[in-house]
């Protein structure tokens, strides 16, 4: 019997080798209603289900190369959700143990997804970044405790970065005709997808590309962005996965280089109206984090003006967290339910 040595021609190499390469959307309705032309990068088409598949792949290649990690090695990360999915189908495709620590107060779904995929889960009690007991610290000490171990350090790790630099900023430079077109909105929690891409975008672009970042409620980095200031506008959002009390390690260079053109802060209420609008106008079904980025996206077509066209990520699908976003008790719970207009009402199933 022969064994063919690799993928077929148009085929792919496992897991990894289905990361990236996701397709951009052109949102038609959206762009009818602004004027401009919207885009989508669909991250929620990734093997994980979620653009974090890309920092995940590549802080574990990241960490092979310098030789922090051998065959049958341990990964470790402290994360609350996608990263975590992310790197445990990494971890079990290439064979390594995958170690999640997360605060005790997320949801049971993710804890039990992560252990499906194999990962070992901790989950400890939620205190702030100062506390030792944090489960960042965590994370690195466990790691430190073994041999052959790696912790990932997703926010300060810039092999985060490095993913975006290498596969998101390329492949929408692609999708584009080669940068056919003007501005870049994203959220961020980590900084590595926007710093990422901004950077490769401004370079390729040299300069031309406006690169914007979309902020939650809570977040330090609307502030920041506007008037250097890192202060909070509002108190904490619905949106999970996104807003930042600090300048990470990966949104630094871009920050200080001053790339991020300008920001937007967006409120819970639009964030989570688009989540209906793209369901029902577009036939799409994101989470909160891709339509708080689909809104701003509108809007800074909306300021750029009539034809500019806007490209912006779609993180993940609502698939994780459905039991929230289509749920009338939970969305009355947040204020949000009157935030739905009536027309979209009938979407509110659970
Ligand atoms: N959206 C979701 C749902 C996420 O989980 C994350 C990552 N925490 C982001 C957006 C932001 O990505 P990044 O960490 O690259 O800033």
């Amino acid at each position: 019997m022969t064994t063919y040595p690799g993928p077929k021609p148009g085929a792919v190499n496992g897991f990894v080798g289905a990361v990236g390469n996701t397709p951009l959307i052109r949102l038609n309705k959206l762009s009818e209603k602004t004027g401009a032309e919207i885009y989508g990068k669909a991250e929620f088409m990734e093997p994980g289900g979620s653009v974090k598949d890309r920092a995940a792949l590549w802080v574990v290649m990241d960490a092979e190369k310098k030789g922090l990690i051998k065959p049958g090695g341990t990964v470790v990360e402290g994360t609350a959700g996608n990263t975590g999915i992310g790197l445990a189908h990494v971890c079990r495709s290439k064979g390594y143990r995958c170690v999640i620590y997360m605060p005790n107060t997320q949801s049971q779904e993710k804890i039990d997804l992560l252990r499906m995929l194999g990962a070992e889960v901790y989950p400890v009690p939620a205190v702030p970044f100062d506390n030792p007991e944090n489960y960042n610290h965590q994370a690195r000490r466990h790691a430190e405790s073994l041999d052959n171990a790696v912790w990932t350090n997703q926010f300060d790790n810039v092999a985060n970065r490095q993913a975006h630099i290498e596969s998101t900023g390329p492949e929408i430079w692609a999708q584009t005709n080669g940068g056919e077109f003007d501005g870049f909105i994203a959220a961020t929690g980590t900084g590595g997808t926007l710093a990422g891409t901004t950077r490769y975008l401004k370079d390729k672009s040299q300069g031309r590309i406006q690169c914007w970042l979309a902020d939650p409620p809570g977040s330090v980095l609307h502030q920041f962005i506007q008037n250097k200031k890192l202060e909070r506008t509002g108190n904490g959002s619905m949106t999970e996965g996104i807003g930042q009390g600090r300048i990470t390690e990966n949104l630094k260079p871009e920050v200080e280089a001053g790339l991020i053109d300008n920001s937007l802060h967006v409120p819970d209420a639009d964030s989570i109206r688009t989540v209906y609008e793209m369901l029902d106008e577009e036939g799409i079904y994101i989470g909160a984090s891709s339509a708080l980025n689909v809104w701003a996206a509108g809007q800074m077509g909306a300021k750029m003006g009539k034809g500019s066209r806007i490209v912006t990520i779609i993180c993940d699908g609502a698939y994780r967290y459905q039991n929230r976003l289509f749920s009338r008790k939970w969305l009355e719970s947040k204020g949000l339910d009157k935030a739905i207009p009536d027309h979209l009402q009938r979407y509110i199933v659970l």
